[in-house]
């Protein structure tokens, strides 16, 4: 087979005319899509949800599978932490401390620790990721720059927000991001790094989110018994996954980040690196993962715009979901809410379902 290689002429006159890319971007992009439409068709999930058969051991089962793709360490908890603790403002309503944790050697992870004044102890804990955004400070309202105050307009303000409902938020920055950024480095390059090394990224977050609640049991004004999850985008996904593995996670507020692979991980363009896990379309979908949360809380929350999770296919997804928690007898522990808008929190939606779910735990 011949193949035109243009010559050395012709190149020099589609670079000259900015040409080359008009060229060769169409081509290469059908190609892409073309592959992807491929592999994704000819690839079973091995482990899906079925209602036949045992519930307990699909979760049992499924669950070592996906602590494997993750690739945690045997023991997550076998180091020390090196809890630090330190005043750094307060209001008339709550106390901001700033603390930080070592998850595992060479790693510490920081964050800030928000009280409310008007409850007493012991509070139940939200523990609040942010996603792509500057960092952790957009979580406790913090803006330095316009772009900040744009991502808090969009209901990211996450910890002031759990903080005003009664509980004690701590918000933690996520590797790759904010304070936690390797400098020069952006997160699909740290993601690409890290996976290449043995962990994929969101190993790594969801490893953080394990210590930072070893961090909230060793804290005697913090109930360990009442912890949930929660984050937009990115830090939707990272909650999702650590309430996957987590038992000690009783909630998981997944903004605008649920949606089937094929419409989201797998659908053009690629996103970012840090998202991706070894595998796991090979052994469930998310929507089947969705059922090793049961039966524990799932509060869905997407975006009737959101162009990363069409919300059709989020809607198609949550029948998995309901079908799995309705197996393991909690058919009303999973939620789904629809924002009217893109991709960003809807804080007033979402907080009155979070309320009411944990009135539910002190009863
Ligand atoms: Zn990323």
């Amino acid at each position: 087979m011949s193949v035109h290689r243009p010559s050395r002429r012709e190149f020099g006159k589609l670079t000259v005319a900015g040409g080359l890319a008009a060229v060769l971007a169409p081509a290469r992009a059908a190609s892409n899509a073309a592959t992807v439409t491929t592999i994704v068709e000819r690839t079973v999930p091995a482990m899906r949800f079925d209602s036949e058969a045992d519930f307990a051991e699909w979760q049992d089962q499924l669950r070592a599978r996906l602590l494997e793709i993750l690739a945690l360490p045997e023991d997550p908890h076998g180091h020390p932490l090196n809890a630090h603790i330190e005043r750094d403002d307060e209001t008339e309503q709550y106390t901001v401390d700033r603390i930080s944790f070592t998850p595992e050697p060479g790693e510490v992870a920081p964050g800030y620790l928000l009280l409310p004044k008007d409850r007493q102890p012991p509070y139940p804990v939200m523990i609040c990721l942010q996603g792509h955004s500057p960092g952790m400070h957009i979580s406790v309202g913090r803006a330095k720059t316009e772009r900040d105050q744009r991502s808090i307009d969009g209901g990211r303000d996450i910890a002031l927000q759990a903080v005003a409902e009664g509980w004690a938020a701590l918000a933690i920055e996520q590797r790759g991001f904010g304070e936690r950024a390797e400098e020069g480095l952006a997160c699909r390059d740290a993601s690409l790094r890290t996976l290449h090394c043995g962990r994929p990224m969101t190993g790594n977050r969801v490893l953080d989110v394990m210590r930072a609640i070893d961090f909230i049991e060793a804290q005697p004004g913090l109930d360990a018994s009442r912890v949930g999850c929660m984050g937009n985008s990115a830090g939707g996904t990272v909650s999702f996954y650590a309430a996957c593995v987590e038992p000690r996670l009783r909630l998981a507020v997944v903004s605008c980040a649920f949606c089937p692979f094929a419409h989201s991980w797998l659908a053009d363009p690629p996103r970012c690196p840090c998202g991706y896990l070894p595998g796991i379309y090979s052994v469930a979908d998310m929507p089947d993962l969705a059922g090793l949360i049961a039966p524990r809380h799932l509060l869905i929350v997407a975006g009737k715009d959101d162009h990363l999770a069409p919300v059709d296919k989020v809607r198609e997804g949550f029948e998995t979901v309901k079908a799995a928690f309705e197996a393991a007898g909690v058919p009303d522990h999973a939620s789904l809410l629809v924002g009217d808008g893109g991709h960003q929190f809807y804080p007033e939606a979402a907080w009155p379902v979070i309320r009411s779910i944990a009135e539910g735990w002190e009863t």
